[in-house]
């Protein structure tokens, strides 16, 4: 079978079968993801003979369930918390996305060879153009210096951004400019502590917030990065990575402001779609997936 072979019968009975080719995620916990449903009503939409399976991966198991990867032929898989990091270890190659970012969200399988991709990054930059929002030159303060942010900082300085990275340990948020830059030293960053001044400083000339910690999160849904006392910058665009709840905290009060602010669906929903893509080989539905996941997650 070639990656266009389809199963007749896929659509209407997504049943596994011999020729069945077999994707999946990789994670612990893996209970709450929502990848499986998306993918798999996408192949269910193509009428493809592709399934894509959660597989429950502890920390001191991942190398093993890496060789079996290449032991069960299966396609490709995603990877998700806790193991982006120390998947790059595991890799034969890595693009250059995923080196600088330091994180491996999706493997694709190239012969005998595993090479590590982030797709996390172009998500994100999927997802903000969808929204209406173009981030070439844009200036940009970015909340938290984590996994996730590493993604979204290499994504914005890519494209010109002027980013400011504040976090809860400046160190980190340091760290993680000196990597951005290094990658490339035409990037303009600032970093430093996630305080009240330097919100007020940085969202003087901002046009753009992303939210890159978990504050806001179910089921702590009363947090907020951005203090009650410090004014939401008029005009700029908010970007919150959270997706449960589909409104945060932080998206409500911008709004409340009379401001523009987004969460994290479309940037899931992107990175599933160049995972797809890379796997595949095909044009992803991105309606269908935006619909497998609002099914579970409510909104529109
Ligand atoms: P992570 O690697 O654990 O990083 C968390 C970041 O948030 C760190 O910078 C951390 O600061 C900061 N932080 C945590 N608790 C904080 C607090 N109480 N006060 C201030 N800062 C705090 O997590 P991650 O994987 O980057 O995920 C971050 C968020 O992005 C999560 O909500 C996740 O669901 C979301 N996400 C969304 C997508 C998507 O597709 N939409 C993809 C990936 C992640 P320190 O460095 O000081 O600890």
């Amino acid at each position: 079978m070639t990656h266009n072979d389809t199963h007749p019968q896929a659509a209407e009975h997504p049943t596994v079968t011999g020729h069945t080719r077999i994707v999946g995620v990789i994670g612990w916990p893996i209970e709450h993801t929502v990848s499986p449903p998306m993918h798999n009503a996408a192949f269910a939409a193509l009428g493809m003979d592709w399934c894509y399976v959660p597989f429950p991966v502890r920390s001191e198991r991942l190398a093993e369930a890496i060789a079996g990867v290449r032991g069960l032929g299966l396609c490709g898989i995603n990877v998700t918390v806790p193991h982006k990091q120390a998947m790059l270890a595991l890799m034969d190659d890595l693009t250059p996305a995923a080196r600088t970012i330091g994180a491996v969200n999706t493997v694709l399988i190239e012969g005998d060879r595993l090479v590590g991709h982030n797709t996390d990054a172009g998500g994100f930059l999927r997802a903000l153009r969808e929204a209406g929002f173009a981030p070439e030159g844009c200036r940009a303060v970015m909340l938290g210096a984590g996994g996730a942010a590493r993604a979204v900082g290499y994504a914005l300085v890519d494209v010109g951004a002027h980013l400011t990275i504040l976090n809860r340990s400046p160190e980190r948020a340091v760290a993680l400019a000196t990597d951005l830059h290094a990658a490339n030293e035409n990037a303009i960053i600032d970093a430093g502590a996630l305080t009240q001044s330097a919100l007020r400083r940085a969202s003087e000339t901002t046009q753009l917030i992303v939210n890159a910690t978990p504050l806001g999160m179910w089921p702590h849904v009363d947090a907020s990065p951005w203090p009650d006392d410090v004014e939401y910058p008029a005009g700029a665009f908010t970007f919150d990575l959270i997706y449960n709840p589909r409104e945060t905290l932080l998206m409500r009060r911008v709004r409340e402001a009379g401001g523009e602010a987004i969460d994290g669906l479309g940037m899931l929903v992107h990175q599933g779609a160049e995972a797809f893509a890379l796997w595949t080989g095909q044009e992803p539905p991105t309606d269908v997936l935006y619909r497998a996941c609002t099914a579970i997650l409510g909104g529109k």
